[in-house]
């Protein structure tokens, strides 16, 4: 199969994209007698992994069996960001009214130009990514499907590649639903969604996660009926409560049908269109859409790589089996990513590489428990969070005081029409220590990383407030979360004092 009929459509576009990450004319090195590290899977991690690693001077390969750039510049963060920056275009044109700005006829998504757009950008940043840079930076880039062959060698391509350390970093893929029908009927993922063309009119969309909740808002934007059908309670469920909330009530204002507690029974066809049909508090409904796109799970990719030959455990829903310094069961194989972290982020596929090169390379102890881990999910409002959430506090018996601002009370979140929303700081119940946040604002992914930065350089709640920011800016509010935890600083004690002290200077 041609790489050219990985992506649709067969534009100009996707053939840049292609002759920069799987070039049809690639010819494999000849390999080198024995590599440092040998690299499986180009995705964000292999990529960090081996770029780092050659330009410390390692003996560096590096394969992949499908696009370099993985699901972060192929099918997940690049084309999703840019649908939703144009979902986001669409929203405001037609919230314009509120702003006292008037055109003379709504706004109209031109659905072929949005996903033209996308695919443009795409390709314009997947230089960065191809096999060619790589090449240059001095890896030797081999494209093909890569397994262990023996205790220090890996085979891809009829030829065999001998290592010091392995590094695996093959990542996962869309979980497929175990749902009556769901196969034969078709249904998109993320892997098959940014090719389309049309815009489905009428889209069910499975799992109410951070993939189906972003996608969902932003083909609701673009013009689909979505229907969203999620398993449990509230959507986002593993986020803090009342930030989910929020969003979830933007999705209804927005008119995204909400199935909550929700179980797809089967699915047929009906003509050209399909039928969901479901379950939701002891009720039996049933949906006529165009597409079903399931976002249900993710499933790491440790199939097809004879990891038993080489003694590496693994588990089909956790992944490679790794120590808190990303070694394997296996002591010369090391995994990065989504194949083996519970989070699955690319920073956290970046950062996870950084720690490899060291441990694998240079004898490190790096352990992934020291990163500090903030995440993001790009809803309108976005959710963004670092540390530790309040009930993961209350179940590891840690004690918490809870410092909330609401944007309603941030001017500048007024004036932009972005007052619903807060910043919820939690800090160690008597100590100055940021455990945990979590934003929710339309820039709250932007806005996450002051607090980040705090934690990672342990400067309490009480500094912030003494840092300025400029008025007026939503990153007040995070200011102001450390103004309430200085007044709690004024004991009854200090109180009686001042007041003692102030009465004497009016004597
Ligand atoms: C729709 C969507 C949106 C997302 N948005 C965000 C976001 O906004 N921010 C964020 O931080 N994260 C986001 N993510 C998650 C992010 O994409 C992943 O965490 C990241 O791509 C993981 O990188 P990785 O290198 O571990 O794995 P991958 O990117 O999956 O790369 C693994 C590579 O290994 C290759 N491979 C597998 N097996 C073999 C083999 N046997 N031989 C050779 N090669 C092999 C695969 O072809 C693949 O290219 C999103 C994901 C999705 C699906």
């Amino acid at each position: 199969m041609s790489p050219l009929s990985w992506v649709e459509p067969a534009d100009a576009h996707n053939a840049r994209l292609v002759s920069n990450v799987h070039p049809i004319d690639w010819k494999n090195p000849t390999p080198a007698p024995c590599y440092n590290l040998v690299v499986i899977g180009a995705g964000t991690a292999g990529l960090v992994t081996a770029a780092g690693a050659a330009g410390l001077g390692a003996r560096v390969a590096l394969i992949e069996k499908h696009l370099l750039g993985g699901d972060c510049l192929n099918v997940g963060c690049v084309p999703s960001k840019a649908l939703i920056r144009s979902s986001r275009a669409a929203f405001d044109a037609k919230e314009a009214g509120h702003f006292g700005v008037r055109g003379t006829a709504p706004a109209q998504v031109d659905f072929p130009a949005v996903m033209e757009r996308m695919r443009k950008l795409r390709a314009d940043l997947s230089p960065h990514d191809s096999a060619q840079r790589f090449a240059g930076l001095g890896v030797d880039v081999f494209l093909g499907a890569a397994n262990f062959s023996g205790p220090d060698t890996v085979h891809v391509g009829g030829k065999t590649l001998r290592f010091k350390q392995a590094v695996i970093a093959t990542g996962a893929r869309p979980v497929q639903p175990a749902i009556l029908g769901l196969s034969e009927t078709g249904y998109l993922t993320n892997e098959t969604v940014f090719n389309l063309t049309r815009c489905p009119g009428r889209l069910a969309i499975i799992g109410g996660g951070p993939i189906g909740c972003e996608l969902a808002q932003a083909f609701q934007r673009l013009g689909s009926q979505v229907s969203l059908l999620h398993e449990n309670e509230h959507l986002l469920d593993r986020e803090d409560m009342d930030a989910a909330a929020l969003v979830q009530h933007a999705f209804i204002r927005e008119g995204v049908a909400l199935h909550l507690n929700a179980t797809i029974t089967r699915v047929e066809r009906d003509g050209s269109g399909k039928l969901v049909f479901y379950e939701a508090q002891g009720m039996e409904g049933r949906l006529l859409v165009d597409e079903v796109l399931a976002g249900a799970g993710r499933a790491p990719n440790v199939e097809g790589l004879d990891l038993e030959s080489v003694g590496v455990q693994h588990d089909s829903h956790t992944g490679v089996v790794v120590n808190d310094c990303l070694q394997t069961t296996n002591p010369r194989i090391y995994a990065v990513g989504d194949v083996c972290l519970a989070w699955r982020f690319t920073h956290a596929a970046d950062f996870s590489a950084r720690i490899v090169i060291q441990n694998a390379l240079f004898l490190g102890r790096k352990k992934a428990s020291a990163l500090t881990m903030p995440w993001c999910t790009y809803t309108d409002p976005e959710i963004a969070h670092v540390g530790l959430y309040e009930r993961a506090a209350r179940e590891r018996g840690v004690e918490v005081d809870t410092y909330v601002r609401e944007f309603k009370e941030v001017d500048r979140a007024v004036l932009d029409g972005e007052a619903d929303g807060f910043v919820k700081i939690h800090v160690k119940k008597g100590r100055d220590e940021i455990l945990g946040a979590t934003i929710v604002a339309r820039h709250a992914g932007e806005m996450i990383s002051e607090i980040s930065v705090a934690m990672a350089a342990h400067v309490g709640l009480g500094k912030l407030a003494s840092v300025i920011h400029p008025y007026p800016t939503q990153a007040e509010a995070i200011r102001q979360c450390g103004d309430g935890y200085n007044r709690t600083r004024l004991t009854p004690t200090v109180k009686k004092w001042m007041g003692r002290w102030l009465a004497w200077q009016r004597r």
